[in-house]
């Protein structure tokens, strides 16, 4: 099959799907990751063949092989991003080719068939338009889209998949923080990183997180609610926390965040509000961060406010830093004003409320 005939899906409504009253029952409250649609996307992927069998079938589960790659080597990515309602009652993606982008170059570095972009972008529209009922109308809800691949060519030996079945599913979402988290506490790994040079750092891939799950859970038993990475050479240089870029606001009114040299995954959030900070007139640098610095500059009054982002998450003020050295706290303890903006101005056009000046809403 060509990428052409590819791009047509064979639909196959959902015969049993749930009541819309149930469905309206959960979504009052959905929580993050537990509610799912009634349908979901596949392709499949195979050597000499390429893409094919593109599908939007009832969600069910895979039937696959206890010798697939999957299970054993992690060649695995995947992606996150959100349907949103708009203020006028229609519904939106943001950047979908962004994420489209970024799901290509993960597939590369874990050496997986790209799936063309625009196949990508096709296959996460026509499954919010299917489930368009899925997507909640709260302040601060979404319909959050989880694109992802998995090798499912039945082998033992270490080589990349000749097989890959590319899915999408989605889930109604609230608040990604439980009573959406005023402000975080961050936990500083010393004994674990997530990324060194040359490896996965800059990919979305399943491993990556596995890999965070000790680290993330030290925090939570010290009472944190995430972990923020050091970089693995030096382990002095701020990174990111598990599933989240970072910013520092300083008291001239400049805020910085850590490059993108590898380690760090791109995220979109990340971009979107260095975009913004600039249109609000703020100066931003992608320089490196050294948590002595962060300290002193924090303890000093230099620093006035920081903010962890990302597409469930959003923009999240955190408020005090702990680690086995450290305790500190960032201005005030709670929501910094200019993180608020920020926070604001990003949701404002996602949601519809506000033009869309770099043409970042793809409207359904
Ligand atoms: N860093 C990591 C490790 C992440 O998992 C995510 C979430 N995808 C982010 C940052 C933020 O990326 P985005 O803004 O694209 O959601």
């Amino acid at each position: 099959m060509t990428e052409s005939q590819a791009k047509t899906f064979l639909f196959e409504k959902n015969q049993n799907p749930l009541a819309a009253s149930e469905r309206e029952a959960l979504l009052e409250n959905p929580g993050f990751g537990r509610v799912f649609t009634d349908h979901m996307v596949t392709i499949r992927y195979s050597e000499g063949r390429g893409w094919h069998d593109g599908r939007i079938e009832a969600r069910r589960a895979f039937d696959l092989d206890p010798a697939t790659v999957v299970f054993h080597y992690a060649q695995e990515i995947f992606e996150g991003m959100k349907a949103y309602r708009l203020r006028d009652g229609g519904a939106a993606l943001f950047r979908p080719d962004a994420n489209a982008r970024r799901f290509r170059n993960s597939a590369l570095r874990l050496a997986m068939a790209p799936l063309p972009e625009d196949m990508f972008v096709q296959s996460v529209r026509e499954l919010v338009r299917v489930d368009r009922d899925w997507i909640p109308s709260a302040d601060g809800a979404a319909l959050y889209l989880r694109p992802f691949m998995i090798s499912t060519e039945v082998l033992l030996g270490v080589k990349p998949s000749s097989d890959y079945i590319y899915c999408v599913i989605a889930s109604s979402v609230g608040s990604y923080f439980k009573g959406g988290a005023p402000a975080v506490t961050l936990w500083v790994s010393e004994n674990y990183t997530r990324a060194a040079p040359g490896g996965t750092g800059e990919a979305k891939c399943g491993g990556n997180y596995a890999a965070s799950l000790a680290a993330q859970a030290e925090a939570t038993r010290e009472g944190c609610e995430q972990v923020i990475f050091l970089d693995a050479v030096e382990r002095r240089y701020v990174e990111e926390l598990g599933g989240m870029n970072v910013f520092f606001l300083f008291d001239d009114g400049s805020l910085q965040t850590p490059p993108l040299t590898g380690t760090i995954l791109p995220g979109i959030t990340r971009d979107s509000l260095i975009t913004l900070a600039r249109d609000l007139g703020l100066t931003v640098r992608e320089e490196p961060y050294a948590i002595d610095r962060w300290e002193a500059d924090a303890k000093s009054g230099r620093l006035t406010e920081a903010f962890a982002c990302g597409t469930a998450a959003v923009v999240t003020p955190i408020g005090q830093v702990k680690g086995r050295k450290y305790n500190f706290t960032i201005g005030s303890g709670g929501a910094g004003q200019v993180t608020g903006k920020l926070k604001a101005a990003l949701l404002d056009i996602q949601n519809g409320r506000a033009p869309d000046p770099h043409g970042w809403i793809d409207r359904l």
